[in-house]
Protein backbone atom coordinates (compact mmCIF):
# COMPACT_ATOMS: atom_id res chain seq x y z
CA UNK A 1 0.00 0.00 0.00
CA UNK A 2 1.36 3.24 -1.24
CA UNK A 3 1.86 5.90 1.42
CA UNK A 4 -0.39 8.68 0.75
CA UNK A 5 2.33 11.67 0.51
CA UNK A 6 3.44 9.35 -2.81
CA UNK A 7 0.80 10.46 -5.03
CA UNK A 8 -1.00 13.46 -3.24
CA UNK A 9 1.25 16.36 -3.04
CA UNK A 10 1.32 19.96 -2.29
CA UNK A 11 2.31 22.09 -5.02
CA UNK A 12 2.29 25.94 -5.51
CA UNK A 13 -1.33 25.47 -7.65
CA UNK A 14 -2.45 23.81 -4.30
CA UNK A 15 -3.11 19.81 -3.47
CA UNK A 16 -2.04 17.70 -6.36
CA UNK A 17 -3.67 14.22 -6.81
CA UNK A 18 -0.92 12.45 -9.25
CA UNK A 19 -2.26 9.48 -10.41
CA UNK A 20 -6.14 10.98 -10.43
CA UNK A 21 -4.11 14.35 -12.48
CA UNK A 22 -6.01 16.50 -10.42
CA UNK A 23 -6.53 19.25 -8.06
CA UNK A 24 -8.42 19.56 -4.95
CA UNK A 25 -9.33 23.55 -4.22
CA UNK A 26 -6.62 24.98 -6.33
CA UNK A 27 -5.22 28.45 -5.87
CA UNK A 28 -4.57 28.86 -9.41
CA UNK A 29 -6.70 27.86 -12.73
CA UNK A 30 -5.86 24.09 -13.32
CA UNK A 31 -7.10 21.59 -16.07
CA UNK A 32 -8.91 19.55 -13.56
CA UNK A 33 -10.35 20.66 -10.05
CA UNK A 34 -12.60 19.42 -7.22
CA UNK A 35 -13.82 21.67 -5.07
CA UNK A 36 -14.83 20.94 -1.72
CA UNK A 37 -17.23 23.89 -1.35
CA UNK A 38 -18.17 27.18 -3.10
CA UNK A 39 -16.32 30.33 -0.98
CA UNK A 40 -13.37 32.10 -3.05
CA UNK A 41 -10.86 30.97 -1.71
CA UNK A 42 -12.04 27.53 -2.40
CA UNK A 43 -13.56 27.46 -5.21
CA UNK A 44 -11.66 30.09 -8.10
CA UNK A 45 -13.34 30.67 -11.15
CA UNK A 46 -12.02 29.22 -14.86
CA UNK A 47 -10.68 25.85 -14.40
CA UNK A 48 -11.61 23.45 -17.18
CA UNK A 49 -12.89 20.96 -15.41
CA UNK A 50 -14.81 21.43 -12.02
CA UNK A 51 -16.07 18.22 -10.19
CA UNK A 52 -18.28 19.51 -7.09
CA UNK A 53 -21.85 18.92 -5.56
CA UNK A 54 -24.54 20.36 -7.19
CA UNK A 55 -24.80 22.75 -4.72
CA UNK A 56 -21.26 23.96 -4.55
CA UNK A 57 -21.73 23.97 -8.53
CA UNK A 58 -25.38 26.48 -7.88
CA UNK A 59 -23.45 28.40 -6.03
CA UNK A 60 -20.49 28.66 -7.53
CA UNK A 61 -22.05 29.96 -11.32
CA UNK A 62 -24.28 32.53 -8.78
CA UNK A 63 -21.07 33.67 -7.39
CA UNK A 64 -19.31 34.14 -10.81
CA UNK A 65 -21.70 33.12 -13.98
CA UNK A 66 -21.86 30.30 -15.55
CA UNK A 67 -18.94 30.38 -18.17
CA UNK A 68 -16.56 31.13 -15.09
CA UNK A 69 -17.44 28.40 -12.73
CA UNK A 70 -15.62 25.75 -15.22
CA UNK A 71 -15.86 24.89 -18.51
CA UNK A 72 -16.90 21.58 -17.90
CA UNK A 73 -19.07 21.05 -14.29
CA UNK A 74 -19.65 17.70 -13.09
CA UNK A 75 -21.51 17.10 -10.20
CA UNK A 76 -21.45 14.13 -7.76
CA UNK A 77 -23.94 13.74 -4.99
CA UNK A 78 -22.66 12.74 -1.41
CA UNK A 79 -21.44 9.44 -1.35
CA UNK A 80 -21.59 8.74 -5.09
CA UNK A 81 -18.35 7.16 -6.06
CA UNK A 82 -16.26 7.94 -9.71
CA UNK A 83 -12.95 6.63 -10.31
CA UNK A 84 -10.40 8.96 -12.02
CA UNK A 85 -8.25 7.16 -14.18
CA UNK A 86 -6.90 4.58 -10.80
CA UNK A 87 -8.13 6.85 -7.78
CA UNK A 88 -11.61 6.15 -6.51
CA UNK A 89 -13.25 9.64 -5.41
CA UNK A 90 -16.41 10.43 -3.94
CA UNK A 91 -18.22 12.97 -1.64
CA UNK A 92 -18.80 13.33 1.73
CA UNK A 93 -20.77 16.35 4.06
CA UNK A 94 -18.29 18.66 5.67
CA UNK A 95 -21.04 20.41 7.32
CA UNK A 96 -19.66 24.13 6.67
CA UNK A 97 -22.32 25.60 4.52
CA UNK A 98 -24.80 24.43 1.90
CA UNK A 99 -23.10 21.77 -0.64
CA UNK A 100 -19.94 21.66 1.16
CA UNK A 101 -17.85 18.05 1.05
CA UNK A 102 -14.61 16.20 1.91
CA UNK A 103 -13.01 14.73 -0.38
CA UNK A 104 -12.41 11.05 0.03
CA UNK A 105 -9.86 9.47 -2.55
CA UNK A 106 -8.40 5.95 -2.30
CA UNK A 107 -5.54 4.78 -4.57
CA UNK A 108 -4.41 1.06 -3.91
CA UNK A 109 -5.49 0.39 -0.72
CA UNK A 110 -5.04 3.82 0.55
CA UNK A 111 -7.13 6.42 1.98
CA UNK A 112 -6.96 10.02 2.28
CA UNK A 113 -10.02 12.43 3.26
CA UNK A 114 -9.38 16.14 2.84
CA UNK A 115 -11.94 17.82 4.84
CA UNK A 116 -12.19 21.28 2.92
CA UNK A 117 -13.47 23.63 5.61
CA UNK A 118 -16.11 21.90 8.42
CA UNK A 119 -17.81 22.06 11.35
CA UNK A 120 -19.77 19.63 13.36
CA UNK A 121 -22.14 21.98 15.13
CA UNK A 122 -25.96 21.10 13.45
CA UNK A 123 -26.34 23.58 11.16
CA UNK A 124 -30.13 24.24 9.36
CA UNK A 125 -28.94 25.24 6.26
CA UNK A 126 -26.76 21.83 5.61
CA UNK A 127 -26.03 18.12 5.60
CA UNK A 128 -24.29 17.28 9.32
CA UNK A 129 -20.48 16.05 8.83
CA UNK A 130 -19.62 12.19 8.66
CA UNK A 131 -16.07 11.69 9.31
CA UNK A 132 -14.64 8.66 7.04
CA UNK A 133 -12.28 6.22 8.64
CA UNK A 134 -8.70 7.09 6.39
CA UNK A 135 -4.78 6.79 6.73
CA UNK A 136 -4.52 10.18 6.47
CA UNK A 137 -7.02 12.97 7.16
CA UNK A 138 -6.37 16.65 6.13
CA UNK A 139 -7.84 18.99 7.93
CA UNK A 140 -8.26 22.89 8.24
CA UNK A 141 -7.01 24.73 11.89
CA UNK A 142 -8.68 28.31 11.25
CA UNK A 143 -9.80 28.17 14.86
CA UNK A 144 -6.62 25.39 15.88
CA UNK A 145 -5.92 27.38 19.47
CA UNK A 146 -7.82 25.86 22.90
CA UNK A 147 -9.12 29.59 23.35
CA UNK A 148 -11.41 28.94 20.50
CA UNK A 149 -14.32 27.54 22.23
CA UNK A 150 -17.95 28.46 20.38
CA UNK A 151 -20.77 28.62 22.34
CA UNK A 152 -23.79 26.67 21.15
CA UNK A 153 -25.36 29.17 17.95
CA UNK A 154 -28.69 29.35 19.72
CA UNK A 155 -27.54 31.05 22.79
CA UNK A 156 -25.77 33.80 21.21
CA UNK A 157 -29.12 34.16 18.36
CA UNK A 158 -31.07 34.66 21.56
CA UNK A 159 -28.47 37.49 22.53
CA UNK A 160 -29.67 39.21 19.58
CA UNK A 161 -33.83 38.47 19.88
CA UNK A 162 -33.03 40.21 23.93
CA UNK A 163 -31.30 43.39 22.13
CA UNK A 164 -34.35 43.33 19.45
CA UNK A 165 -37.00 42.79 22.54
CA UNK A 166 -34.17 45.77 24.40
CA UNK A 167 -34.72 48.54 21.57
CA UNK A 168 -37.56 48.02 20.15
CA UNK A 169 -37.18 51.11 17.82
CA UNK A 170 -33.94 50.28 16.37
CA UNK A 171 -32.37 48.62 12.90
CA UNK A 172 -30.38 45.89 14.36
CA UNK A 173 -27.31 45.65 11.59
CA UNK A 174 -25.90 42.17 11.45
CA UNK A 175 -22.24 42.02 9.32
CA UNK A 176 -21.94 38.52 7.85
CA UNK A 177 -20.60 37.29 4.51
CA UNK A 178 -22.88 36.90 1.45
CA UNK A 179 -22.58 32.59 1.61
CA UNK A 180 -23.38 30.17 4.52
CA UNK A 181 -23.07 32.64 7.71
CA UNK A 182 -25.89 34.67 5.96
CA UNK A 183 -28.80 31.77 5.32
CA UNK A 184 -27.30 30.01 8.72
CA UNK A 185 -28.36 33.40 10.63
CA UNK A 186 -31.86 33.81 9.17
CA UNK A 187 -32.65 29.89 9.51
CA UNK A 188 -30.94 29.81 13.06
CA UNK A 189 -33.68 33.02 13.68
CA UNK A 190 -36.41 31.22 11.96
CA UNK A 191 -36.15 28.12 14.11
CA UNK A 192 -36.07 30.47 17.45
CA UNK A 193 -39.23 31.70 16.79
CA UNK A 194 -38.68 35.12 14.91
CA UNK A 195 -41.06 35.40 11.94
CA UNK A 196 -40.95 39.07 11.40
CA UNK A 197 -39.32 40.11 7.40
CA UNK A 198 -35.70 39.72 7.69
CA UNK A 199 -33.58 42.38 5.11
CA UNK A 200 -31.02 41.49 3.45
CA UNK A 201 -28.63 43.67 1.44
CA UNK A 202 -28.66 43.02 -2.46
CA UNK A 203 -25.18 41.43 -2.49
CA UNK A 204 -26.73 38.87 0.06
CA UNK A 205 -30.04 37.78 -1.79
CA UNK A 206 -28.68 35.97 -4.84
CA UNK A 207 -26.94 33.78 -2.54
CA UNK A 208 -30.67 33.39 -0.36
CA UNK A 209 -31.90 32.51 -3.69
CA UNK A 210 -30.07 29.38 -4.16
CA UNK A 211 -30.47 28.35 -0.72
CA UNK A 212 -34.24 28.64 -1.52
CA UNK A 213 -33.66 26.73 -4.86
CA UNK A 214 -31.99 24.30 -2.49
CA UNK A 215 -34.96 23.54 -0.51
CA UNK A 216 -34.04 25.64 2.62
CA UNK A 217 -36.88 27.68 3.53
CA UNK A 218 -35.40 31.35 4.89
CA UNK A 219 -38.93 33.07 5.77
CA UNK A 220 -40.12 36.59 4.48
CA UNK A 221 -36.68 38.11 2.88
CA UNK A 222 -37.24 41.65 1.90
CA UNK A 223 -34.55 43.90 -0.06
CA UNK A 224 -33.07 47.41 1.95
CA UNK A 225 -35.53 49.68 0.80
CA UNK A 226 -36.16 52.95 2.76
CA UNK A 227 -35.16 53.89 6.00
CA UNK A 228 -38.61 54.31 7.56
CA UNK A 229 -39.45 50.70 7.15
CA UNK A 230 -35.69 49.58 9.30
CA UNK A 231 -37.05 50.57 12.42
CA UNK A 232 -37.20 47.66 14.88
CA UNK A 233 -36.07 45.45 11.99
CA UNK A 234 -32.96 43.09 11.70
CA UNK A 235 -30.91 43.91 8.59
CA UNK A 236 -28.28 41.99 6.92
CA UNK A 237 -25.72 42.92 5.16
CA UNK A 238 -21.73 42.65 4.23
CA UNK A 239 -19.47 43.94 7.58
CA UNK A 240 -19.03 47.42 6.72
CA UNK A 241 -21.62 48.31 3.77
CA UNK A 242 -23.62 51.59 3.15
CA UNK A 243 -27.15 51.62 4.94
CA UNK A 244 -29.73 54.19 4.55
CA UNK A 245 -28.11 57.50 6.51
CA UNK A 246 -31.26 57.84 8.64
CA UNK A 247 -30.76 55.01 11.11
CA UNK A 248 -28.39 54.43 13.66
CA UNK A 249 -28.26 50.82 13.94
CA UNK A 250 -26.85 48.70 16.65
CA UNK A 251 -24.36 47.25 15.35
CA UNK A 252 -23.96 43.25 14.99
CA UNK A 253 -21.04 40.90 14.20
CA UNK A 254 -21.38 37.10 14.24
CA UNK A 255 -17.93 35.53 13.85
CA UNK A 256 -15.67 32.87 15.65
CA UNK A 257 -13.36 35.67 16.05
CA UNK A 258 -15.47 37.61 18.45
CA UNK A 259 -14.33 35.31 20.91
CA UNK A 260 -11.17 37.63 21.18
CA UNK A 261 -11.99 40.79 23.00
CA UNK A 262 -9.69 42.66 20.60
CA UNK A 263 -11.24 41.87 16.99
CA UNK A 264 -14.42 42.11 18.77
CA UNK A 265 -13.79 45.54 19.95
CA UNK A 266 -12.07 46.75 16.45
CA UNK A 267 -14.66 45.15 14.65
CA UNK A 268 -16.75 47.79 16.00
CA UNK A 269 -20.08 45.91 16.79
CA UNK A 270 -21.86 46.83 19.81
CA UNK A 271 -22.91 43.09 19.89
CA UNK A 272 -20.43 40.56 18.77
CA UNK A 273 -21.53 37.11 18.40
CA UNK A 274 -20.13 33.91 18.37
CA UNK A 275 -21.16 32.34 15.42
CA UNK A 276 -18.69 30.54 13.09
CA UNK A 277 -18.88 28.18 10.27
CA UNK A 278 -15.71 26.50 11.16
CA UNK A 279 -14.77 23.95 13.80
CA UNK A 280 -13.50 25.04 17.41
CA UNK A 281 -10.35 23.70 18.99
CA UNK A 282 -12.68 20.90 20.16
CA UNK A 283 -14.59 20.11 17.02
CA UNK A 284 -11.14 20.01 15.39
CA UNK A 285 -9.57 17.07 17.47
CA UNK A 286 -12.72 15.52 18.08
CA UNK A 287 -13.02 15.05 14.22
CA UNK A 288 -9.50 13.87 13.65
CA UNK A 289 -9.90 11.17 16.43
CA UNK A 290 -13.33 9.84 14.64
CA UNK A 291 -11.42 9.61 11.55
CA UNK A 292 -9.23 7.22 13.43
CA UNK A 293 -6.56 8.12 10.69
CA UNK A 294 -2.58 7.80 12.24
CA UNK A 295 -1.79 10.88 10.28
CA UNK A 296 -3.01 14.32 9.94
CA UNK A 297 -2.25 16.54 7.34
CA UNK A 298 -2.96 20.52 8.22
CA UNK A 299 -3.37 23.01 5.44
CA UNK A 300 -3.66 26.52 6.68
CA UNK A 301 -4.70 28.22 10.26
CA UNK A 302 -3.22 27.20 13.73
CA UNK A 303 -1.03 24.10 12.85
CA UNK A 304 0.95 24.01 14.93
CA UNK A 305 -1.13 23.79 18.21
CA UNK A 306 -3.37 21.23 16.59
CA UNK A 307 -0.30 19.17 15.26
CA UNK A 308 1.00 18.97 18.66
CA UNK A 309 -1.87 18.21 20.29
CA UNK A 310 -2.61 14.90 18.04
CA UNK A 311 1.02 14.41 18.71
CA UNK A 312 0.20 14.14 22.26
CA UNK A 313 -2.38 11.04 21.54
CA UNK A 314 0.31 9.58 19.29
CA UNK A 315 -1.37 10.78 15.92
CA UNK A 316 1.23 12.26 13.54
CA UNK A 317 1.13 15.57 11.72
CA UNK A 318 2.23 16.97 8.64
CA UNK A 319 1.99 21.04 8.08
CA UNK A 320 1.26 21.75 4.55
CA UNK A 321 1.32 25.84 4.35
CA UNK A 322 -0.84 25.84 1.71
CA UNK A 323 -1.28 29.29 0.30
CA UNK A 324 -4.39 31.59 -0.86
CA UNK A 325 -6.58 29.92 1.37
CA UNK A 326 -8.37 32.58 3.91
CA UNK A 327 -11.39 33.13 6.18
CA UNK A 328 -14.45 34.42 4.94
CA UNK A 329 -15.12 36.45 8.07
CA UNK A 330 -11.91 38.50 6.95
CA UNK A 331 -12.94 41.70 5.50
CA UNK A 332 -10.62 41.10 2.55
CA UNK A 333 -12.01 37.41 1.54
CA UNK A 334 -15.67 39.17 1.14
CA UNK A 335 -14.05 41.94 -0.94
CA UNK A 336 -12.33 39.02 -3.38
CA UNK A 337 -15.73 37.15 -3.66
ZN1 LIG B 1 -15.27 28.06 3.64
ZN1 LIG C 1 -11.73 28.40 3.73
Amino acid sequence: MPHPDTWLKPLPQGLYCEPGGFFIDPSRVVERAVITHAHSDHARPGHKAVLATAETLALMRARMGPKRAGHAQQALAYGETITINDVRVWLQPAGHVLGSAQVAMEYRGSRVVVSGDYKRTPDPTCTPFEPVACDVFVTEATFGLPVFLHPPPETEIARLLDSVTLFPNRTHLVGCYSLGKCQRLIALLRRAGYDAPIFVHPALAAMCAVYEAGGIKLGDLRAVANAHHLAGAIVLAPPGSAVPAAIKPVIVAASGWMRIRQRAKSSGAELPLIISDHADWNELNRTIDDTGAPEVWVTHGWEAPLIHAAAQRGIRGRALRLVGYGDEDAPDQEAAS
